[in-house]
């Protein structure tokens, strides 16, 4: 490859008032994910992974050029995997950083307002994220994609021995894209020269830009390891052919015991009885799992965690549905719904509506609108109205590839 690898197919648009650029970084040469070429060119539902990433964003109305930086030795490649995209080719540097800085300066002459940064390796990327981490930029000045820390974080001394948890109610697991102020990025790009960020949100930051946080999703994974492109395998397979809906069904009860708290949707409720049960008794949570599992026809809870299994003992309910949604999603599908009724005399639930409400957003992603949370009593008649135990009922939708 000679000279800049610029051509002239993308338009440039000089001065043009909220002109916004992407650059698509794909110059690592990713060889944990295993196979003969780089991870940015393997192929995902037969698609090379650059071309479905650039596709994204050729395809989004606010952006007017796209610029993807790579590895002086993969000109060929690159070119072929983009196919008929217009994308201007520049050759990346020693880091991350210095890659996308060679992507910037080569907007120079275009000077578009804003640009945004994005991992080649990140192909399930979507209109709806772009569009709303753009917003997040226009208002703020810079914005990354990010998605809410949801495992405990443990900190350790040298020898591995947890030292501390971390609070991880401000912890988020930044992604890609990243949106700036073109110039403010260039700028902070130069006063970080030789230093090896690894996100240009660092970049930024060290200049003392404010840069907001928009949600992300979790399928907007990097392909890092032979299992991630596995998983981005099925996914665009999955994507690619016809879908259908489908329902579930749940149900579960456990009998109150001594105790002073229950546990219902993963939200601690004070009361002067606890629930029985294996695990800690989240009898909402258990036929929400139950729920999922049965749309996707999986059995129920107890065939993927049989209560003779010690390492379930009081374990937190949250587990059970993260395993369930992992299921729905190596499936390739997602949660459309849910609706969810606790029966019970007491505790009364209202006063905790709103917390049970907001951790099953955080457990499912879903937003409010699409989670029914109802408490109902029975009118002091059968088991729960005679305050000896709480059921739960579950029904969920789910988008789901056609593939039987
Ligand atoms: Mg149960």
């Amino acid at each position: 490859m000679s000279g800049t690898m610029t051509d002239d197919r993308t338009p440039a648009a000089p001065g043009e008032p909220g002109a916004c650029a992407a650059v698509i970084v794909a110059a690592g040469r990713g060889v944990r994910a295993g196979g003969d070429v780089p991870k940015q060119y393997a192929r995902i539902g037969g698609e090379p992974v650059l071309r479905r990433t650039v596709g994204v964003f050729a395809a989004h109305p606010a952006i007017s050029a796209i610029v993807a930086v790579i590895h002086p030795d993969d000109e060929t490649l690159a070119r072929q995997s983009v196919g008929a995209e217009a994308v201007r080719f520049v050759p990346g540097g020693a880091s991350r950083q210095e890659s996308v800085y060679n992507g910037l300066k080569i907007l120079d002459k275009m000077d578009p307002e804003f640009v945004l940064v994005h991992d080649a390796a990140r192909p399930f990327v979507t209109a709806k994220i772009v569009s709303r981490c753009l917003d997040e930029a226009q208002r703020h000045g810079a914005a990354i994609v990010g998605v809410p820390m949801t495992d405990t974080v443990k900190q350790t001394d040298d020898s591995g021995t947890v030292t501390g948890t971390v609070a991880r109610d401000r912890l988020w697991r930044a992604q890609t894209p990243q949106a700036f102020r073109y110039r403010n990025l260039v700028a902070a790009h130069e006063a970080a020269a030789g230093e090896a960020l690894t996100d240009d949100a660092a970049v930024a930051e060290a200049a003392g830009l404010t840069v907001a946080v928009s949600p992300g999703s979790e399928d907007n994974f990097k392909i890092t390891t032979a299992g991630d492109l596995a998983r981005a395998d099925r996914m665009a397979r999955a994507l690619a052919g016809p879908r259908i809906t489908v329902v579930g069904h749940g149900f579960d009860v456990h009998r109150f015991g001594p105790g002073d708290h229950v546990v219902l949707c993963g939200v601690k409720i004070g009361h002067f009885q606890g629930l029985e049960g294996h695990s800690d008794a989240d009898a909402a949570l258990h036929a929400l799992t139950d729920a999922v599992l049965g749309a996707i026809g999986e059995g129920d809870i107890g065939r993927h965690f049989p209560d003779s299994d010690p390492q379930w003992r009081g374990a937190a309910s949250d587990r059970f549905l993260r395993h369930a949604l992992g299921l729905v999603a190596d499936a390739g599908g997602r949660l459309i719904n849910l609706d969810l009724t606790v029966i019970c005399e007491r505790p009364k639930l209202a006063p905790h509506h709103d917390a049970m409400k907001r951790k099953l957003c955080d457990l499912t992603g879903l937003p409010p609108a699409r989670i029914g949370l109802k408490a109902t009593t029975t009118e002091k008649l059968g088991f729960t109205g005679r305050g000896e135990g709480i059921a739960a009922q579950a029904a969920v939708s789910i988008d789901l590839p056609d593939t039987v």
